[in-house]
């Protein structure tokens, strides 16, 4: 078929989404991607410990199982490796432009296409699948003096490995799950690790050991591994979800779970009472390692919970008025998750800027197409994160929408598919009102923007979202005609 696509992003999101247009005969498809090749956030991240924390039997493609993960959560490099294997499989690997930064995308209101600006030059699509993720841009909050640090500081997602940890003074600033996984690594290896934390978290148990042996042999019995995989998605991980939906009835009971857990391995009462959390249970990601907490009780560790006031050249000064004197320091403080593509222009119909439909906060109906941008298609675009879920699930449901509308496009003879507005704001309020009574309005997070309006996260459980995008539903766009 003829019809050209470009997507933009070469991680789980783009290159599931050439897959599944390529199988379904679409062989005009372009990758472009800033990075120097495939892989996204696992190209990124780096860091000591990395690795998923979603069981890799549902972190990865249903059409592309492996029998032969290594852990229940895989180490980064075993999923970077993984996703270079399936896209070379799928021969997609060579649609890739790496080292390709977009800088805009433009809808031709004439010719009804898209234009995409690169570094490396512009190409016109007609449909465009914006794969950038919302865990692709590191963010590093603006500390007063953090320019006059004399030491030597990085992000988590782009990890000095030149940088030799042997016996330095490291703070490490942020306790979210990137922290989580590299602080038990580098505590051992560094001399003192003052570890700054603004908000405690909830913890469940995880250590995530190589399979042994007879446990490997059993998952090539055909049909276990099958059984595995649904069981992790339909009881396991959604049953996190049911917590973080139902506060109060089925929440306690993880909470419970995660409580007996925290106490047990908080042996040091000084720890102990920083690092509680004071927040429901799943209104922030709930957290799985069994390292983290014996980690913050080692001797050359210490918890500080005192406000950053400013970075000095020789480290960091809380409030109390203490200079925490360090060498290094290393940013685990995530990500802008709620920039989704910009700083990138985006302008559909009549030129108009995505960034100001999205003034008051993204919203697209199913995460991903927006009125007045045809066939324009996000992956991993507003309310499609998950707390309790894989993310490849959520992706491949996203791709497998993507396909159909480009084939009722073809049945219908349709130069694009425009979502009705009317469709959009109904299914954002709907969106909205799942959110009520749920444990993510119970505190601050990343998930939700200034006024509060959770912008990241899908409220429902994986099932549903994977109902809900099944097929594009044709009643629900305007077909715009070819010119
Ligand atoms: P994150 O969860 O957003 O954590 C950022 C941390 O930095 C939080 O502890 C935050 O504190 C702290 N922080 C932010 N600004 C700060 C400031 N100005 N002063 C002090 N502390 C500050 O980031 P992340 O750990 O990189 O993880 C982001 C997401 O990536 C995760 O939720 C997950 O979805 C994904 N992830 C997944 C994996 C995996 O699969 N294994 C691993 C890593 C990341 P507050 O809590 O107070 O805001």
């Amino acid at each position: 078929m003829s019809r050209r696509v470009v997507i933009i992003g070469a991680g789980f999101g783009g290159i599931g989404a050439a897959i599944e247009l390529r199988a379904h005969g679409y062989t005009d498809v372009t990758i472009l991607d800033a990075a120097s090749g495939i892989g996204g956030t696992w190209l990124a991240n780096t860091y000591p410990g990395a690795a998923c924390d979603v069981p890799s039997h549902l972190y990865s493609y249903s059409y592309a199982q492996r029998r032969s993960w290594s852990r229940l959560c895989s180490p980064q490099p075993e999923i970077l490796d993984y996703l270079r294997q399936v896209a070379r499989e799928h021969s997609v690997d060579h649609l890739v432009r790496p080292d390709t930064r977009v800088s805009a995308v433009r809808w031709d209101d004439e010719a009804h296409v898209w234009h995409v600006e690169t570094d490396a030059g512009t190409y016109t699509a007609d449909a465009v699948v914006m794969a950038t993720g919302q865990l692709a841009q590191p963010s590093i909050p603006s500390i007063p003096g953090i320019d006059d640090f004399a030491g030597h500081a990085f992000h988590s997602a782009g990890w000095d490995h030149a940088h030799d940890l042997t016996g330095r003074r490291v703070a490490v600033i942020g306790t979210g799950a990137s922290a989580v996984q590299f602080v038990p690594e580098i505590a051992p290896v560094v001399g003192k690790l003052s570890v700054f934390q603004r908000t405690g978290n909830w913890f469940l148990p995880r250590k995530n050991m190589r399979y042994p042996k007879p446990a490997q042999a059993l998952l090539k019995v055909p049909g276990v591994q099958r059984l595995r995989r649904w069981g992790l998605k339909r009881l396991y991980l959604e049953s996190l979800t049911a917590s973080i939906r139902h506060p109060r009835t089925v929440g306690p009971v993880l909470r419970l779970k995660s409580q007996i857990f925290m106490r047990h391995q908080l042996r040091d009462p000084e720890v102990r009472r920083k690092v509680w959390p004071d927040y429901t249970f799943g209104c922030k990601r709930v957290l799985f390692s069994s390292y983290w907490l014996p980690a913050l009780q080692r001797d050359n560790v210490e918890v500080v919970t005192d406000s950053i006031e400013r970075i000095e050249p020789d480290g960091v000064r809380t409030v109390d008025g203490t200079l925490h004197r360090v060498d290094t320091i290393i940013w685990g403080t995530g990500f802008k998750a709620t920039s989704f593509m910009f700083p990138m222009e985006v302008h559909g119909r009549d030129g108009a800027s995505l960034r100001d439909v999205w003034a008051d906060g993204p919203h697209a109906h199913l995460g991903m197409t927006v009125p007045g941008f045809p066939n324009l298609f996000v992956m991993y675009g507003p309310n499609t994160n998950t707390s309790g879920g894989s993310i490849i699930v959520y992706l491949e449901s996203q791709a497998r929408y993507v396909r159909t509308a480009l084939q009722e496009a073809d049945r219908r003879g349709a130069a694009a598919a425009e979502v009705r507005p009317e469709v959009e704001a109904a299914s954002d309020a709907e969106v909205q009102s799942k959110f009520s009574g749920t444990a993510w309005l119970a505190c601050d997070s990343w998930y939700r923007d200034a006024t509060g309006r959770i912008i990241t996260n899908w409220p429902g459980y994986m099932h549903e979202y994977e109902k809900a995008t099944e097929a594009i539903d044709p009643s629900e766009y305007v077909w715009l005609r070819h010119p």
